[in-house]
C-alpha cells in the first residue's frame, strides 16, 4: 500500500511528533500542511490569521492540503483542517486518515510546555486548558466522522507509531 496517510487532531496531540516517527519507519516522505503553508506565504500562521483572519487561513489551509498530497508521504494536518468537510471528503477519497485522539488535560500540558507556545495563536485568548475543552467538544465528532482509524495518542509516540501501524496492517520498512 503507498497511499498518503492523514494524521488529524487538535493542536498538540502529536501529528508532527508522531508523523516523522511514522514516515521513517514506513519509509515514507514527511509533510506538514501547517509547514507548507508557511513556506509558501513566507509568514507564520499567526501573521495570516492577523492579516487574512481565520476564513483566509482557512482557505489557504485547504490549497497546502492539495498540494502536499502525495504516495508515500505521512502528512499532519492543521488542527482545524476537519472544519471543512471539502478537505475530509478529500483526504478520504485520496488516502487513510488517522485520528490522534487526546484528552484536553493532556493537550494543554504539551502546548504549554512548549517553548514556542506563543507563537501558536489561542482562538479565544482563554486558558489553553479551557480552550482546548471547548476545541474537543465542538470538533471531536469531526475528527470521528473523518478518520478511518481512531488512535490513542496519550501514549509514547513510539507506541503511537505502532497502533497506527497496526491499525493499517503496515509492516515497518
Ligand atoms: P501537533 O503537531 O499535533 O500540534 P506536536 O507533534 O507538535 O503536535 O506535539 C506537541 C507537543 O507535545 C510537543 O512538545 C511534543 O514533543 C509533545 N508530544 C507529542 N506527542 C507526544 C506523545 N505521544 N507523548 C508525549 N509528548 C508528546
Ligand atoms: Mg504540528
Amino acid at each position: 500500500m503507498s497511499l498518503p496517510i492523514f494524521l488529524i487532531g487538535a493542536r498538540g496531540c502529536g501529528k508532527t511528533t508522531v508523523g516523522e516517527a511514522l514516515s521513517q519507519a514506513l519509509g515514507y516522505a514527511f509533510t506538514d500542511t501547517d509547514h507548507h503553508l508557511q513556506l509558501s506565504t513566507q509568514r507564520s500562521v499567526a501573521e495570516i490569521v492577523a492579516e487574512e483572519g481565520w476564513e483566509g487561513f482557512r482557505a489557504r489551509e485547504t490549497q497546502s492540503l492539495r498540494a502536499v498530497t502525495a504516495p508515500r508521504t505521512v502528512i499532519a494536518t492543521g488542527g482545524g483542517m476537519v472544519l471543512a468537510e471539502e478537505n475530509c471528503r478529500f483526504m478520504q477519497e485520496q488516502g487513510q486518515v488517522i485520528w490522534l485522539s487526546a484528552s484536553p488535560e493532556i493537550l494543554a500540558e504539551r502546548l504549554e510546555s512548549e517553548p514556542e507556545a506563543a507563537q501558536r495563536p489561542t482562538l479565544t485568548g482563554r486558558p489553553i486548558a479551557d480552550e482546548m475543552s471547548d476545541v474537543l467538544r465542538e470538533r471531536a465528532h469531526l475528527y470521528q466522522a473523518a478518520a478511518h482509524h481512531q488512535v490513542d495518542a496519550m501514549q509514547s509516540p513510539e507506541r503511537v507509531v505502532e497502533a497506527i501501524l497496526l491499525s493499517l496492517s503496515l509492516a515497518r520498512a
